[in-house]
């Protein structure tokens, strides 16, 4: 298959890649995007968004995601289905290995391939997997009406993941390692006040059990403690909350990356180690993981992508 020479590549579509896309494309920088293992990206598996500006009501992330995905579409941007699996970033133009076979040539490179959930590490995880072990309650949680559930964490995400549940579950535990929640103030009193959540607090999970499925969890309270205690919940499903990690592993050889795996940019810009290509949303950002804030990173590394082609002459 013979080389796309382009000026803008985008890859990733959650709110950081369809933003740049709309800036790219109304500066006439006429960007491919390719929308990666998951078009809309992680947002598009969100329940309720009840705080991203614009939405009085609040909105899903499926119908926040299409709305931007039809905004970048209606200035030209050329979405392609496809994941970005290997690139050669040592000189410029830039060249992307799409799915494996097609290559691509590009003058800027707008990274926002966002991050992916993390799990425990149990072996009982993947012995699980797609029979009880779920990193996602708006896709799974339907399996579960009328039963009994539990989910590891103790963030938004978590909390989120655990309400959503308890709208359909008889019985939602959510097991978080520490003594409290890390959660926002307003998800922290829904979970603690919601009668069908019950909170395990100071508790880790040793594994899961069950011949056809999960059947139950084993946890221990109070680990490494005098007080240690082990003990077993019985759930048809285990839902893990617990943090993700950004999708940056084939830029890792040319990029500057922090010890995380998040790509470095220069404070306040989207700009990589290397000039021509930026980094935006959740892949740069260990901070604050927002879909206002990849939106808004999405439109900065748009604009600099468009003054970085106007500085030089690029003949595409
Ligand atoms: P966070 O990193 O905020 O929280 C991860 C949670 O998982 C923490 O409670 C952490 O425990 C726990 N955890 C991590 N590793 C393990 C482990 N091995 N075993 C047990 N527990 C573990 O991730 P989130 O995905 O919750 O949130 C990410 C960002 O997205 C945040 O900024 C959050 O505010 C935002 N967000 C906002 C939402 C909203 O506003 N509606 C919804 C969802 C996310 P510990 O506290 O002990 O470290």
């Amino acid at each position: 298959m013979g080389t796309e020479r382009i000026k803008c590549l985008i890859i990733g579509s959650g709110p950081a890649g369809y933003t740049a896309a709309i800036y790219t494309s109304r500066a006439n920088l006429k960007p491919v995007l390719y929308e990666g293992f998951q078009s809309g990206g992680q947002l598009v598996a969100t329940s309720e968004i009840e705080n991203f500006p614009g939405y009085p009501e609040g909105t899903t992330g499926f119908a926040l995601m299409d709305d931007l995905r039809r905004q970048a579409l209606r200035f030209g941007t050329d979405i392609r289905p496809g994941i970005a699996t290997g690139c050669d970033l040592s000189r410029s133009p830039y060249g992307i290995t799409i799915d494996g076979e097609k290559h691509i040539e590009t003058e800027t490179l707008i990274i926002c391939t966002g991050s992916s959930a993390k799990y425990l590490g149990l072996p009982d995880e993947s012995k699980y997997s797609g029979r009880g072990v779920s990193t996602c309650a708006t896709c799974d949680g339907f399996f579960y009406r009328g039963k009994s559930v539990a989910v590891v964490g103790g963030g938004d995400s978590a909390c989120q993941e655990a309400l959503y549940l308890a709208g359909l579950a008889e019985k939602v535990y959510l097991i978080v390692r520490k003594d409290h929640l890390r959660a926002s103030g307003i998800m922290r009193d829904r979970v603690m006040n919601h009668p069908l959540v019950e909170v395990l607090f100071n508790t880790n999970t040793l594994g899961l059990f069950g011949d056809d499925g999960v059947r139950g969890v084993r946890l221990v309270r109070f680990m490494g403690e005098l007080r240690e205690e082990k003990f077993e919940i019985g759930v048809s499903g285990l839902f893990l909350a617990i943090g993700h990690s950004p999708n940056s592993g084939i830029f890792r050889d040319y990029l500057d990356l922090d010890e995380g795996g998040y790509i470095r940019t220069v404070l306040g810009t989207t700009r990589t180690s290397l000039p021509g290509v930026f980094a935006a949303g959740d892949v740069a950002d260990p901070s604050y993981r927002q879909a206002v804030t990849a939106a808004g990173s999405g439109c900065i590394a748009g604009i600099e992508a468009e003054r970085y082609c106007s500085v030089h002459d690029f003949s595409v």
